[in-house]
């Protein structure tokens, strides 16, 4: 077999990432907490508890895990309702302990990329109605300045909302997260006002912080006509991702969102320093007129694919290729801010790993300004409305005694990092599988 590495460009950022409310613990006062006491709403009864109890100290001994395995930057989130437990309320000391987590990462050697908004509301705000309510932006808008302004000594790389087109969607279409109300009408509200928020928080930043590098973090998932000869199935894909994966996009190349949303906001336009993408899989799509509530498709995923645990990720590292060239278009730097796997026994996070970044490679390969990788995630946390069901960790957490236990995956991860690359030795040793297809003989 051929041998070879491929070699990323210098700098390069190589992380996990991870949410607040998924990895600090008691987490009280916000409305995913009041939502998993709620009967039937998490898988199993699952709730957060003490997560991966970050706020009780042990961001400590997972960054030193991150570093000492070769990351150099690491992704997280600040919980809301921390910093503003009331509305008339700013929690001093909360800030401080996120500033000591920013040094602790600063001393580690990993670059902060900070997330402003990860899918959790403080209560008092779910309250008034959330995103939904367009007053929602005053206080979104101080609550931006009062973190940037405490937390810009340690961070220049920030991403105001995680996934809007994600949250929204969850929210009001699938009715599965807080307030758990599915309604278009609400759905189209709250993306505007999400997008409304982006664009504010990009404008805040950058007048506190002049080198301060603003991105989104757009979960794009893949979508391709099932039947690619076949007219329908082009026509339904291309509305699948015009209305989930592009509309945000869009909005912030032209100051208008389109169909379903027909807002003009000029605000959006430009408020992006770079593209941050969560890629995860891709379904496949076929016209189908008896679907009315799956907006006429049937989506499904490739037959024989390559699953996760419990189905719910298929690998399709191809999908990733495409968004990168998709996204080169913008001609501005772009940064994968997630992408991983759930696998409780590591059975295929090593190929996933390799295949995905291998796709990223190649898009380095030709120039695109791919800045970065993060993978989801640095430890087991809890997932949403899937509870602990999931396991994308690259350290496995017991949440009976927050023991942390290190998957291969780690390993070839820390490899990958330090090498600033991919290896044929790398690939034969977590996944020989592979190498036919990643280093074939020519
Ligand atoms: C979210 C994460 C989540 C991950 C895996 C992403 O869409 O941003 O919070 O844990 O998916 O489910």
């Amino acid at each position: 077999m051929a041998q070879g590495t491929f070699h990323f460009p210098r700098g390069f950022l190589w992380g996990t990432a991870t949410a607040a409310h998924q990895v600090e613990g008691n987490n009280t006062n916000s409305n995913w907490w009041a939502w998993e006491q709620e009967p039937g709403r998490i898988a199993q009864g699952h709730t957060s508890g003490l997560a991966c109890d970050w706020w009780g100290g042990r961001w400590r001994e997972d960054l030193d895990r991150a570093a000492q395995a070769g990351q150099n930057a690491h992704r997280l989130s600040i919980e809301w309702c921390r910093i503003q437990p009331a509305p008339d309320r700013w929690d001093e000391e909360a800030l401080d302990r996120y500033r000591e987590i920013m040094q602790g990462m600063h001393e580690r050697n990993l670059t902060p990329l900070v997330t402003l908004h990860h899918f959790t509301l403080p209560l008092w705000l779910a309250e008034q109605g959330s995103w939904e309510n367009e007053a929602i932006l005053l206080p979104w808008e101080k609550y931006v300045r009062k973190v940037v302004e405490a937390l810009k000594e340690y961070v220049t790389l920030w991403c105001p909302i995680n996934e809007p087109n994600n949250l929204a969607y969850h929210t009001y279409i699938l009715g599965l997260w807080p307030p758990g109300k599915p309604s278009l009408s609400s759905y189209i509200r709250a993306s505007v006002n999400l997008m409304r928020a982006h664009a504010l928080a990009y404008r805040v930043i950058h007048s506190l912080q002049s080198q301060a590098r603003v991105g989104s973090a757009l979960h794009y998932r893949g979508f391709e006509p099932a039947r690619p000869w076949f007219p329908p199935d082009k026509w339904m894909t291309g509305a699948l991702k015009g209305a989930f994966s592009d509309a945000f996009m869009t909005a912030m190349t032209t100051g208008k969102m389109p169909f379903p949303f027909n807002r003009r906001i000029p605000e959006a336009k430009g408020t992006q320093d770079f593209i941050g993408v969560n890629y995860y899989t891709f379904d496949n799509v076929a016209f189908n007129l008896l679907r009315p509530r799956e907006f006429f498709t049937r989506r499904y995923y490739t037959p024989g694919a390559d699953l996760s645990d419990t189905g719910f990720i298929a690998n399709e590292p191809l999908g990733l290729y495409r968004l990168l060239e998709w996204g080169k278009q913008f001609r501005i730097p772009m940064i994968i801010t997630e992408n991983g796997v759930e696998d409780a026994d590591d059975r295929i996070r090593p190929r996933y790993i390799l295949e995905h970044i291998h796709q990223v490679w190649r898009g380095v390969n030709y120039n695109w300004p791919i800045k970065g990788y993060f993978y989801w995630s640095l430890v087991d946390n809890f997932e949403w409305e899937r509870g602990w069901t999931q396991r994308f960790g690259l350290w496995e957490l017991d949440i009976e005694t927050q023991a942390r236990r290190k998957r291969p995956s780690a390993d070839l991860y820390a490899e990958i990092c330090r090498e600033n690359g991919i290896s044929s030795e790398m690939v034969v040793k977590y996944a020989s599988q592979l190498l036919p297809k990643l280093f074939p003989d020519v």
